[in-house]
């Protein structure tokens, strides 16, 4: 290729999602693909910023910012718990300060008025200004329930669903956690218990 040739090549056009046609798209030849727009469309154009991945950043997930490490006593400090509304597991909450009797009836009313879900974060929840900080870990459905619950002397559940009846693994000394005979028998896996809980 000479080096005048070489100046009238055009650089490829970065791909562009295409915006007007889906994956199920009836008048789509078979074959063809409809992630992006076709060629023809985009040769020769200049990219756009508005598909730049960073321009539409991942919603933030909850997180413990820096130098917290979830213990006990921060669960014990809110003593509450935050149920999904889709698979209804319970998820911890957790405060560095301990909630007074006040701030437990509002945070009460906030989770009772809230339709949590795993992919939900706290920051969509209507926190009083003055409020300290309630932190939640970022889970998926039917993640099993976090090990320092059981550290809490809360009521005993099943590590995978969350229900009280027909328990098994009960006692602290199994080297399980407790698990329903419903998991057991869908063969959900046995979780071992995870040694003493650090504060
Ligand atoms: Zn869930
Ligand atoms: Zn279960």
């Amino acid at each position: 290729m000479n080096r005048e040739k070489f100046r009238s090549v055009d650089f490829l056009p970065d791909p562009e999602p295409d915006q007007t046609r889906t994956r199920n798209d009836p008048t789509a030849n078979p074959g063809e693909e409809l992630h992006y727009r076709c060629f023809e469309d985009v040769y020769q154009t200049a990219t756009t910023e508005d598909h730049r991945p960073s321009k539409n950043p991942p919603k933030k997930k909850p997180s413990f910012g820096h130098g917290f490490s979830p213990s006990q006593r921060h669960v014990t400090n809110v003593d509450m718990m935050l149920q999904c509304s889709e698979c209804d597991q319970w998820r911890l909450l957790f405060c560095k300060t301990k909630l007074s009797r006040t701030q437990k009836a509002t945070l009460k009313r906030i989770i009772d008025d809230a339709d949590y879900t795993f992919s939900a974060t706290l920051d969509e929840m209507e926190f009083p200004d003055d409020f300290p900080d309630i932190l939640v870990r970022s889970h998926r459905c039917h993640d099993p329930i976090e090990s320092l619950y059981y550290g809490c002397s809360y009521d005993v559940i099943c590590v995978h669903c969350s229900t009280g009846d027909h328990l098994l693994h009960v006692e602290d000394t199994n080297p399980y956690y407790p698990q329903c005979q419903g998991c057991m028998d869908a063969g959900k896996e046995k979780i071992p218990r995870k040694g003493g809980s650090k504060d």
